[in-house]
Order: C-alpha cells, then sequence, then structure tokens
C-alpha cells in the first residue's frame, strides 16, 4: 500500500476545519508512514481572502507539529498553489510564494477556469454550485468546456516553473456529473477518449519538465468514485515514458487521510 499522503489540507485552508494534529492522528491510524500539508493559497479569486493563509503562521504551527511526530510520522509542510494562466503578475506571486518559504513540497493544481463576460476574463471554479448557471452561460457543450478545461491545464504547466506536482489533472471531471443534471439544456457526458489528445499533450509536457503527476484519491469519495486522474490516464502516463508519481488523497477531514490507498493499483510496479 502506498503510505505517503502528499495533498491534505488541515485549517489553513479555508475550506477545512481540521486541527493538524487530527490528521496526523489519522493518518497513524490508517498506517501511513509520511504525511504532507498542502493547503490551499489559490491565486486571483475574487475574494482576496478566499484560499489564502498566512505561509509565517503556517510554518511557525506545523514545525511543531512536525517536531510533536518525530520518530512516530513524518510530517513535511508543502503547498498547494491554484494557478491561473496568462497573468504575468500572478505568475509572479506565485514564483515568489514558492521562493520565500522552504516548502518540502508544492503541487501546482488547476482549479479555475476562464469565463468572459464583456469582454473581461473572471475565472471560476467547477467546484462552486453557485457558479453552474454562469458556466453553462458561456460555455455551450461538455466538450466546449472540458477542452477549455484541459487547454487551461497545460497552458498553466508550460507557464509555471513553480511546482513538483501536477494536482488532480482531471480535477474537472470530478465536478461534471452535477454540472450536466443542472444545466439547462441536454449535455453529453465526459469521456476521457475525447480529451485523450489533449491529455497527452499534457502528461508529454510534465515528462519533458520532469514534474510529477498526482494520483489524487479525492474522487474515490465523491460521486466519480475515480481516483484524479483516472487509472488510464495514470497508465498512459507510465506508457509515455513518465516515472513520477505522487500520492495524495485531498483530505480535508480526518477520516479521509490515505483515503482509498489499499485499493491502488501498484504503479510503482508499472514504470518502464
Ligand atoms: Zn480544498
Ligand atoms: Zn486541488
Amino acid at each position: 500500500m502506498v503510505s505517503k499522503d502528499y495533498h491534505m489540507h488541515c485549517r489553513f485552508s479555508t475550506d477545512s476545519k481540521a486541527e493538524p494534529e487530527a490528521m496526523c492522528e489519522a493518518a497513524l491510524a490508517k498506517g501511513l508512514t509520511e504525511i504532507c500539508f498542502t493547503d490551499h493559497q489559490d491565486l486571483g479569486f475574487d475574494d482576496p481572502t478566499w484560499f489564502r493563509f498566512d505561509p509565517d503562521a503556517y510554518f511557525h504551527t506545523l514545525e511543531s507539529v512536525k517536531k510533536a511526530y518525530e520518530g512516530r510520522l513524518g510530517v513535511h509542510i508543502g503547498v498547494e498553489i491554484g494557478l491561473i494562466p496568462d497573468d504575468p503578475r500572478l505568475a509572479r506571486e506565485a514564483e515568489n510564494l514558492a521562493k520565500d518559504y522552504p516548502w518540502d513540497f508544492i503541487i501546482g493544481s488547476t482549479h479555475q477556469i476562464p469565463v468572459e463576460t464583456d469582454g473581461q476574463i473572471n475565472y471560476i471554479d467547477p467546484a462552486n454550485p453557485a457558479e453552474i448557471e454562469r458556466i453553462w452561460a458561456h460555455f455551450a457543450t461538455t466538450e466546449a468546456l472540458l477542452s477549455v478545461y484541459y487547454e487551461t491545464v497545460l497552458k498553466n504547466l508550460e507557464q509555471f516553473d513553480c511546482f513538483d506536482a501536477l494536482g488532480h489533472i482531471d480535477y474537472i471531471s470530478r465536478y461534471v456529473p452535477r454540472m450536466i443534471r443542472s444545466a439547462p439544456r441536454p449535455l453529453s457526458p465526459y469521456r476521457y477518449e475525447d480529451y485523450a489528445a489533449k491529455i497527452d499533450d499534457i502528461l508529454k509536457t510534465a515528462i519533458r519538465k520532469g514534474i510529477a503527476i498526482e494520483v489524487n484519491t479525492g474522487g474515490l469519495y465523491k460521486e466519480t468514485k475515480q481516483t484524479n486522474p483516472e487509472d488510464r490516464i495514470v497508465r498512459r502516463y507510465l506508457a509515455l515514458g513518465g516515472r513520477k508519481l505522487s500520492y495524495g488523497s485531498d483530505a480535508h477531514r480526518p477520516e479521509h487521510v490515505g483515503f482509498g490507498f489499499e485499493t491502488l493499483p501498484d504503479y510503482e510496479a508499472m514504470r518502464l
């Protein structure tokens, strides 16, 4: 079983109330040997208090947690940066955030997609149910939405060099069933095959840049009951010669730490 969970959130993320110690206790109960906290720092949200934390306070707290668990559980201090492409100011902000602190591990994630209204581009998060109406007002089809999503992932991967692993590549797929149910017109479902060429570009770029692909088990406790990226994409990455995988539960609560790790295929044994 994978014994290192390198993607989890605690109360430093605005969408988690978990105490870091509770996450550590859950990791020990699950038999994990190492964890890495990767709280959210998302760039470019309309409300600047969303998905941001004070890195000094974060390090101060987690350094003492790390010390308290020494010898029992490896505790690492990382961050999940939510990326936005085509914006030099945000790019600088991300690069500075990455280099100004001694992060053990940085995940680069695409949470938001560009939506242009009245000549202005806004980035919106498909995980937010309140945005569904705006998304389908802008995108005519599932294909239009997903194409833009994967193009945004590729742009982020090409434009940023400040992260170790590309988080949950097909993140949006977790929310597509719900988005389609709430759409004002019938829409076709999401299928990996329809975007295989775009996803290949992402995988090949990650390999070229030496950036790891994250196997995120967060989808296993959501509606789709699949990892992100789904198994076929992980296998495709390995078949293309990719060798760097990281594993994370995306837990925001103790009960999800290491979720589903025992069910994962032995990807390490499949590496070329
Ligand atoms: Zn979160
Ligand atoms: Zn994420």
